[in-house]
């Protein structure tokens, strides 16, 4: 890394920063350019040297690639791999990178040929099962979300630069949510994964009224079937319940045991 900067009189690293998206929204990255508040110290800390959203120049030279967006593609198989000979750090950015996201719901259907058929009718493109980055290449540090809290980006970069531990909470959403003295939804009827989902987002969606859907992934030690149990206390039919557990890819490990001792 270039050392071109001080910290309380510290010479620092000034990464080279590079952004890339695969099969994605591009919302995570649009969240980075989004927080105008912050963004010129950002640039001030980094060396951005490629960011299609943001500017035009390219470079391979760089120290940390931020990767939105699963593997959808053969072809971004192979721009993975160039990348993560590039970066001496491969950071996994979003529910996308680290989980499948959104995308991997079309995992669920079992004849990939009539999903291609069915979207892409007369024009079919070469699209394969979603997976996460970390399926082809060895990742260095995961930011969850979907998308991505910006605030916590800026955290972890400054942490990787001053050479500290970057560390997720351990706690649930559910933390977050009661410190923010929201309703909880359960009481209002509604399904929310907030006790089984890592937090960090500072409860966005409770506090919106809107259950959370598990877009960071299991908390540590998330007790899945608790949850259950508490919805199916309040009748909250089970198929509500796995459309969240489903929906970004976090919980496919505990979705599958589910619909073993389920026979799903
Ligand atoms: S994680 Fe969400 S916001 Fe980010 S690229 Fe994927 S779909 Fe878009
Ligand atoms: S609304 Fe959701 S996150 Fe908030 S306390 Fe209730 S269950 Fe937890
Ligand atoms: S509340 Fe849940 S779904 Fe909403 S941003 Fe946070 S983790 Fe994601």
């Amino acid at each position: 890394m270039t050392t071109k900067q001080t910290f309380l009189g510290v010479n620092v690293p000034k990464p080279r920063v590079a952004f890339f998206e695969l099969s994605s929204c591009e919302g995570c990255q649009l969240q980075i350019l989004n927080n105008e508040a912050t963004l010129l110290d950002f640039l001030s800390m980094v060396e951005i040297v490629t960011f299609r959203e943001g500017m035009t120049e390219k470079s391979d030279e760089y120290d940390v690639a931020f990767v939105e967006g699963c593997i959808t593609r053969k072809d971004e198989e192979q721009r993975l791999l160039t990348i993560r000979k590039n970066a001496g750090l491969v950071v996994a950015l979003g529910s996308c990178a680290c989980f499948g996201g959104v995308n991997q719901l079309k995992n669920r259907f079992n004849d990939l040929n009539w999903v291609k058929k069915e979207v892409y009718g007369d024009h079919p493109i070469d699209t394969q099962e979603a997976k996460p980055i970390s399926t082809l290449i060895d990742v260095d540090l995961e930011i969850y979300g979907c998308p991505i809290k910006k605030e916590e980006v800026e955290d972890i970069v400054v942490n990787l630069i001053l050479g500290k531990s970057i560390d997720h909470p351990k706690y649930p959403v559910c933390m977050e949510c009661k410190a923010k003295s929201n309703i909880c939804l359960f009481d209002l009827g509604e399904p929310c994964l907030g006790p089984i989902t890592r937090a960090g987002c500072d409860a966005w969606c409770p506090s919106s009224r809107l259950g959370c859907w598990g877009c960071r992934g299991p908390a540590p030690e998330a007790n899945i079937k608790q949850l259950l149990h508490i919805c199916n206390e309040r009748e909250i039919p089970m198929e509500r319940v796995m459309d969240r557990l489903e929906c970004f890819g976090g919980f496919s490990e505990s979705i599958e045991q589910l619909r073993r001792t389920e026979g799903r």
